[in-house]
Order: C-alpha cells, then sequence, then structure tokens
C-alpha cells in the first residue's frame, strides 16, 4: 500500500461546501447528497462509476472500509435518485511488494506472524509487482496479490457492499490500460508536470517501469520507448524501497509495454480515464501528495477531468494508526463480530473529515450512539436538530430494512446477558428489563439477542468486567456460620424487591453487620453465581437477573 499509508499532516478540509443543485431542503444534513449534487452537476454519462482502491500489501482492515463505505453513501444517494451507478475497486496490484509485512492473515482471517509462512521467499521478492509473489499460503490464490485482495473482497461482501474488483495487473495484461500507456509516453509534458511536483523526477524521466523478464523486478531504469511497436528498452538495475535499496539482477533489453507499469502518480490518472472515474473518496495523504499532481496530469496529458475528489481523515485504532505491516489492525470480520454491519456502517457516516478513535475497549459507546441515532430516526428521543435531520436523512441507508419494531438491547445490558448461556434465561432477563414484551415479534426477538452473542465476543476479546459466566447449577462450596448468615439476610433483602444499586449497598451493609469482611463476602456471592473468585459489580448483576432465582441461589437451596 505504498500510496496508502498513513502519515500525521495537518487535517485537510473536504469537498468545498457547494450549494445543493437538487431540490430538497435537506441536502446538506448529509455530506454524501452534496457529493452527488457535484456529481451529477457535471452531467456525467451512466453507470455514474465510484470508485476506490488499494495495494494488495497485507492484511485487509478496517481502515480500508474509508475507500469502500465513502463510496457506498454516495452509490446509495445517486441510485435514490435514480441514477445507475457502479462501485468499482482497484486492486493495485502490480505496485512492488516493497517490505516483508510482519503479520499476515490467512483466508480464514487468522492473524498469524511471518514465522508461519516462508519469510525467505517474501524477502527474495522484494520489488516484484503483488500479482508475481507467490502466495505465501500456498494453492489458496495464484498470488500475493490475489490472496489480499480475495480477503478485501470478502470484507465487502461481509458488510453487505456490492463492488465490482478490477486488477490493476489485469488492466494492463488485457490491454485495457494501453491507451493511457500510449498517452502518457507520447505526450511531451507527462515528465515535466511530474518534474513539478516530484523532487525526484526529471523532465527527461520516461514515466514508466519495466518488469524484468529475467527476474520479475520493476525497475524505472527505462529508455527509448518505441510506441509502434509498443516496447521499452530497461536495465534491470533495481529500485528504492523507502530507506532501503532493492537489487536488480543486470539483465537488459526490451520489453512490451504491458509488461512493466506506470508510475502510481500517473496511474491513478490512467485509472479515472479508462474506467471513466465520476468520484474518488482518498485519505488526506494523497490529498497533499498524488491528487493535485493527478488534477494537473489528467488535465495536461490525457484533456480529460478529474474525478470529483473527496478527502476523508485517517482514524485511529485505540489511539495509534492502523498499519497492516505492523499489525495494529482490526478486521471487517472482527468488527462484524463485536457489532454487525450497521453500527460498522454509522461509525463511517458520522463525520468523515474528522479524526476520530476506534476503541474496541469502548464499544459500548459506539453501539449507544448508533442506538441513539436509531431513536432519534424513529421519533423516540428528542436530540440537537442538525443530527436529527441526519438520522432522518441517512439512517435508512445503515439497516437491511426499516423496521420500527426492531428491539436493541443497550450493548453492555447485552454483556450482561452473555454471562448466561441458556437462551430461555436470555429472553426472561429482556423481559424483566422491558426489552421484550408479548407483542414483540420472533424475529424481533431472534435479532436482538444476537447483539447478546456479539457482546459476550466483545467481552471475551477485552476481558472485561462482563467476562464471566453465570452458573446455572449452583458450584459446590462450604461457608462458615458468619457468612451463610449474611448470605440468607441478602437474600431477603432481594426478596423484598429492591434494585440493583440497592442491592449492591446491602452487600456492603449486609458484610459489615455479620462482622464478614467485605472482600470475602463478595467473594463468597461470585463463588456461588460465577464459581469464580471475582466478577462484574455484583449488587447490580444480581439486579438483573430473575428475583426467584438469585433468592434462591443466595440460600444454597436448588
Ligand atoms: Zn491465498
Ligand atoms: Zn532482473
Amino acid at each position: 500500500m505504498s500510496s496508502h499509508e498513513i502519515d500525521d499532516g495537518e487535517l485537510t478540509p473536504g469537498v468545498d461546501d457547494h450549494e445543493p443543485t437538487g431540490s430538497d431542503a435537506d441536502h446538506h444534513t448529509f455530506w454524501a447528497d452534496a457529493v452527488a449534487d457535484e456529481i451529477l452537476a457535471r452531467d456525467p454519462e451512466e453507470p455514474i462509476v465510484i470508485k476506490g482502491g488499494v495495494s494488495p500489501s497485507g492484511i485487509p482492515h478496517l481502515g480500508h472500509f474509508n475507500e469502500i463505505l465513502r463510496g457506498f453513501f454516495v452509490a446509495e444517494v445517486l441510485r435514490e435518485r435514480g441514477h445507475a451507478v457502479e462501485q468499482v475497486f482497484t486492486s493495485d496490484d502490480r505496485d512492488a511488494l516493497r517490505a516483508v509485512p510482519r503479520n499476515l492473515a490467512t483466508e480464514d482471517w487468522e492473524i498469524v506472524g511471518l514465522g508461519a509462512v516462508d519469510g525467505g521467499a517474501l524477502g527474495r521478492n522484494l520489488g516484484v509487482p503483488y500479482t508475481d509473489v507467490p502466495d505465501p499460503f500456498g494453492e489458496c490464490h495464484d498470488s500475493y496479490g490475489a490472496h489480499f485482495a480475495g480477503l478485501l473482497r470478502d470484507s465487502a461482501e461481509l458488510i453487505g457492499v456490492p463492488v465490482t474488483f478490477e486488477s490493476n495487473t489485469a488492466l494492463y495484461e488485457s490491454g485495457r490500460f494501453d491507451d493511457a500507456v500510449d498517452t502518457v509516453l507520447a505526450s511531451d509534458d507527462a515528465a515535466s508536470v511530474l518534474a513539478d511536483y516530484q523532487a525526484s523526477a526529471t523532465a527527461d524521466d520516461v514515466p514508466f517501469m519495466a518488469q524484468c523478464p529475467e527476474c520479475g523486478h520493476l525497475t524505472p531504469d527505462v529508455s527509448e520507448p518505441d510506441l509502434d511497436e509498443r516496447t521499452v528498452a530497461f536495465a534491470c538495475t533495481g529500485m528504492e524501497a523507502g530507506d532501503d535499496e532493492i537489487d536488480g539482477c543486470g539483465a537488459a533489453g526490451r520489453v512490451s509495454l504491458r509488461e512493466g507499469k506506470l508510475p502510481w502518480r500517473f496511474e491513478w490518472p490512467a485509472q479515472w480515464t479508462t474506467l471513466g472515474v465520476d468520484f474518488e473518496p482518498f485519505g488526506k495523504d494523497h490529498a497533499e501528495g498524488s491528487w493535485p499532481s493527478g488534477e494537473e496530469i489528467v488535465q495536461t496529458v490525457f484533456e480529460a477531468e478529474p474525478p470529483v475528489p473527496f478527502v476523508y481523515e485517517w482514524f485511529t485504532l485505540g489511539g495509534e494508526p492502523l498499519s497492516s505491516s505492523s499489525g495494529h489492525v482490526i478486521t471487517v470480520s472482527e468488527v462484524m463480530e463485536l457489532v454487525g454491519p450497521a453500527v460498522v456502517k454509522y461509525f463511517f457516516l458520522r463525520n468523515p473529515g474528522r479524526a476520530k478513535d476506534f476503541d474496541v475497549s469502548r464499544l459500548d459507546q459506539l453501539v449507544d450512539e448508533f442506538d441513539r441515532f436509531e431513536r432519534l430516526y424513529f421519533g423516540e428521543e428528542d436530540g440537537p436538530e442538525e443530527l436529527t435531520a441526519l438520522a432522518d436523512r441517512a439512517y435508512p441507508l445503515l439497516v437491511d430494512e426499516v423496521r420500527p419494531d426492531r428491539v436493541r438491547l443497550p450493548y453492555t445490558f447485552a454483556a450482561v446477558l452473555g454471562m448466561v448461556e441458556d437462551r430461555g434465561f436470555r429472553v426472561q432477563m429482556a423481559r424483566d428489563e422491558g426489552h421484550i414484551d408479548d407483542d414483540t415479534p420472533e424475529w424481533a426477538i431472534d435479532a436482538a439477542l444476537e447483539r447478546v452473542e456479539r457482546a459476550r465476543r466483545w467481552a471475551e476479546r477485552t476481558d472485561n468486567a462482563y467476562n464471566y459466566r453465570l452458573h446455572r447449577d449452583r458450584p459446590a462450596h462450604e461457608f462458615d456460620a458468619a457468612t451463610r448468615a449474611a448470605l440468607d439476610d441478602l437474600a431477603d433483602f432481594v426478596a423484598a424487591g429492591n434494585d440493583g444499586e440497592a442491592i449492591q449497598g446491602e452487600v456492603y451493609e449486609t458484610a459489615k453487620r455479620h462482622d464478614v469482611p467485605v472482600g470475602e463476602f463478595f467473594e463468597a456471592g461470585y463463588r456461588l453465581f460465577f464459581d469464580d473468585t471475582q466478577g462484574p459489580r455484583l449488587g447490580e448483576f444480581l439486579g438483573e437477573l430473575e428475583r426467584e432465582f438469585v433468592v434462591e441461589r443466595l440460600r444454597r437451596d436448588g
């Protein structure tokens, strides 16, 4: 992902705030409406093409979904307005492998270290296009590039976004890029335009990288392009990758213009013209780098217009940048297991121009925010005017179907239910808390319980205060006389109908009255319910459970 790594530049503003050309006054409440206005103002041919893209350099992660979900919202808005839209995603897979990643993901999303694969083979393929690097996991795909592009495609499917994948390598090999390559190499201006933007480029460069037929490495050492024969002379003299130098094999000769690639700053505009791209979101690194040069290149070299741009802000994961190569990532499949597609889409819907953090330890807050957004849409809660307007406009894009009778269990409550394995018990608890009643349809109960499974995975993954399991059968433990008397007292207090907070306070009081050290009394409670020496806030947890069950357990009956 040479062209898509994260940096720490200044925040770049998003698209200009154009006046809407549509008729609805609420267009500006949702950024995707403003973008759609801007696209339609250009009177594009249909289908309107919305693109994203990355190099398949390593583990696809949630950060890559900036490239897919920003486009998704714009595509949906255009479809609502009756336009045909195609969302495409380029796998920039003729880029060279420039560094051996520390972590990889198998086709089943298992994250493994370099030790699990032939790291030496990867090292020998530095400088080779991703599609010519063998799949590190053997036979599951044709190449390294195909492996990681495959995972990305799976992620898009998981989240329910229809995307057409285009391989750059296939675009070169099939000849679909021929016109673009010829245009760049025939241009008197191409090299000098780039030299204005890139210190390392000169006006005498031939803007092409050949792939050495002997060793498979890309080399920028090319000369004498012949546009009739469609060949170029090359010398395999190596390339730079960051601070490292990747050696070439020394071979020289001529290769076809289909055996190689345009440098990224030309390849991006080549994608726009070849695929007819009308809109493309990109991270702020591009906003300062390849976008301004791409804009000028497409206008002066290709004599075409660039797509409508949209700059998004990167988000961090637990305060640190996501990075495929270091393995500080969360994959889409993991996130789907924890929160589900609607919440993931919501995360990308809000404030695309603002820096955000994806904090797995506080996923409850993100889910609570989503739930509130949903309640605002259904008019079940009052909120700030702007947010309510956004919910009215955009909430339906987050869900498969707008269903007012849907039941959302608060995420932390779902985590409490996750401490209980039995489905009937979970339903009873949700009923006791008033989330489910006799009118709740069966599908809504099932859907609500899916969140219990997710919150349970969250508790296990983060080993947080909900990572305990209630034992339905009483664990065998003996208690001394004072503890037994205190438990009986506490049972009476629960039987009297007190709520969780009151029970929590009474645990302390009861322990004191019976001269049982408070810590030991809590431990007695945890042993009774969890067969453990620690657990969640006991009183509040007991307050969530069925009263009869709690009383019986505290009395050590049953
Ligand atoms: Zn594979
Ligand atoms: Zn070579």
